[in-house]
């Protein structure tokens, strides 16, 4: 039996399955993969590194440069979910998946309909006052010119998790939490070499680790399933 019809026959079986993706998976609908040799890490602005301008002490020492970069090189306002996305979200409805743990900002899991989506690293459409808390939509900032200001005078930043950042220990805690209790562990899209939240999948004890990503990773030995190829093949194949 292929990779493929073992896949398919766990996802038919399983009623306990978590999703964890990475970049990957937003590959498709035209959202480049930040660590890949083409991605967004390899383009540079001026002399300074992305890592560098995207970094908690950046944002607040070169706001009108962050946000040049940010607007750029981080929102995608016009990416759709793909068949991907759509897949999981219609495997959650058939009561097979629990949740979606995400190391991306795009939205794209909740645009395709999932519900239970933790987001590690936060979403680029919830944005707030550094000064009092108000939050902002994404269209707030695309309409600002240069840095988005609040109307109290404070600076909005978006709600992402930035270099130098911890994660948010509640969504961390939760997503840990759905790892750690699920039967299945599907992980798409991601080299697994991010941390802390590559080290969560540490946590799975259950029967059957799946992981999908176009290159191999470190975890690849640990795992039941490897399947090293794009993510749309791997779901057209699995709706045949
Ligand atoms: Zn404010």
């Amino acid at each position: 039996m292929d990779n493929i019809q073992k896949l398919k026959d766990i996802i038919t079986n399983s009623d306990s399955i978590v999703l964890f993706t990475g970049a990957g998976i937003s590959v498709p609908s035209g959202i480049p993969d930040f660590r890949s040799a083409s991605g967004l890490y390899s383009q540079s602005f001026g002399n300074i590194s992305p890592e560098e301008i995207i970094s908690h002490s950046f944002f607040y020492q070169n706001p009108k440069i962050f946000y040049k970069y940010y607007k750029t090189h981080l929102i995608y306002k016009d990416a759709k979910p793909n068949k991907a996305h759509f897949y999981f979200a219609e495997l959650e409805k058939q009561g097979k998946l629990n949740a979606v743990v995400t190391q991306n900002i795009d939205n794209l899991h909740q645009l395709a309909g999932s519900k239970n989506v933790y987001e590690l690293h936060g979403s680029v459409y919830r944005n707030y006052c550094t000064k009092c808390g108000k939050f902002y939509d994404l269209n707030y900032i695309l309409e600002s010119i240069e840095v988005p200001t609040c109307q109290c005078g404070g600076i909005i930043k978006p709600d992402v998790v930035l270099y130098e950042e911890a994660l948010d220990s509640d969504i961390l805690e939760k997503a840990l939490f759905e790892i750690a209790n699920c039967k299945c562990l599907i992980v798409v899209g991601t080299s697994l070499t991010v941390y802390p939240a590559a080290g969560l999948i540490r946590y799975f004890k259950g029967d059957n680790l799946i992981l999908i990503n176009k290159q191999a990773t470190p975890y690849d030995s640990y795992a039941n399933i490897v399947i090293n190829d794009d993510i749309i093949k791997v779901v057209e194949q699995l709706e045949n």
